[in-house]
């Protein structure tokens, strides 16, 4: 099956809205054209309103997730500073690791797998840290973690939280629950292809901001005069252009549409996935209650093979969904309705592509 036919229902890129795809087309333009320096406060303005915030600091690092997140953690910690972490999965292990390179003093708050981390338990973890982490949805697991209970509770500690699997998915609502440090990705739940790092910044957050940063590339202090529109506007680094207008017409497609009717959309999919997998014999494996309608996690049914059913999945039906990670490999498979993806008709396809292949 071609390539171009594929359903992207993984836990990695989503099929990206038409108009972002069509953005690429556009000329490119020169990163400090006016038009196109236009185009990025319009798109910072489009991220404003995702995140549902009114920071100043709000717009896509030129780098997938994963920079982000060291943007998000270099930027705040010095060496010796204590860092709380929420582990319950891969992406939460990732945020110990990337502290700990700052230099920071990392407590972590394990919870099992499959499971989400309470609230209370962040929170009490160390009497005075300097940050309180934790992952929004966790990829690996496709657990939510609860965010609102944080805010306005951290006293001094700011509050980093990891967006990437959730922004224009579910809720995500920056300033009402007291996020100071968020960043996220432009591949899942946005709609765009992988390659930029949604970031935004709070007014308390900045007065924290480290003076001399390890990492020049990400350093906040430049790049924010550069990108964010602040002061003169003068080179830092070659803005991905092309990028760039994919993410200001993805999120203009997701605005189009309305903030609160994309959750929906996303919430109807994951609906139905959970309904009806369990039918098939994949049963639900995350935490009810805390269950990501983007992304779903199943325990395979008795005997059947993951890699072969993946791979079936693959190539006869041009679907493409996620094996598990780490002590759930071979045993969980994790499938996304993320972004444009996320539409009846592509849950469908795939329901009724696992009824054949439990029936064979
Ligand atoms: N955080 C979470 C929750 C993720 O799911 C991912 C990627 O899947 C990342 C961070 C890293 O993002 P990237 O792969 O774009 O670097």
């Amino acid at each position: 099956m071609a390539y171009s036919d594929r359903v992207l229902m993984g836990p990695g890129p989503s099929n990206p809205y038409p108009e972002a795809m069509a953005a690429f087309a556009r000329p490119v333009l020169g990163h400090l054209d006016p038009e196109f320096l236009a185009l990025l406060d319009e798109t910072n303005e489009r991220l404003r309103a995702v995140w549902q915030t009114g920071n100043s600091l709000t717009f896509p690092i030129s780098a997938t997730g994963s920079a982000g997140m060291e943007a998000a953690f270099c930027n705040f910690v010095e060496p010796g500073d204590t860092v709380v972490v929420g582990v319950n999965g891969v992406f939460g292990s990732r945020m110990c690791d990337v502290a700990a390179r700052c230099g920071a003093e990392v407590v972590a708050v394990n919870e099992e797998w499959g499971r989400a981390i309470d609230p209370q338990r962040l929170l009490d973890a160390h009497p005075s840290p300097k940050i309180i982490a934790v992952v929004h949805a966790e990829t690996s697991t496709g657990v939510r973690n609860d965010i609102a209970p944080l805010g306005r509770h951290t006293g001094d500690a700011l509050l980093l939280v990891d967006c990437v699997t959730s922004l224009g998915g579910i809720e995500v609502a920056a300033d009402d629950w007291g996020i100071d440090i968020a960043y996220s990705g432009t591949q899942k739940c946005l709609g765009v292809p992988p390659g930029l790092a949604p970031l935004t910044v709070s007014e308390r957050a900045l007065e924290a901001l480290v003076e001399r940063p390890q990492s020049w590339y990400l350093d906040l202090n430049m790049i924010r005069a550069y990108v964010a529109g602040e002061g003169a506007r003068a080179y830092h680094h070659t803005a991905p252009i092309s990028m760039l207008y994919a993410l200001h017409a993805g999120l203009g497609a997701v605005l189009e549409e309305g903030l609160p009717n994309a959750w929906a959309r996303h919430q109807a999919c994951g609906d139905e996935l959970h309904t009806r997998l369990p039918e098939l014999g994949f049963e639900l494996w995350a935490q009810e209650g805390h269950r990501l309608p983007q992304l779903t996690t199943v325990t395979l049914p008795d005997g059947f093979d993951d890699a072969a059913g993946r791979r079936c999945l693959l190539e006869r039906y041009g679907i493409e969904v996620g094996g598990g990670l780490g002590p759930v490999a071979g045993k969980v498979w994790r499938i996304g309705a993320m972004g444009h993806t996320a539409r009846p008709r592509n849950a469908e396809m795939l329901l009724g592509a696992l009824e054949e292949l439990v029936k064979a």
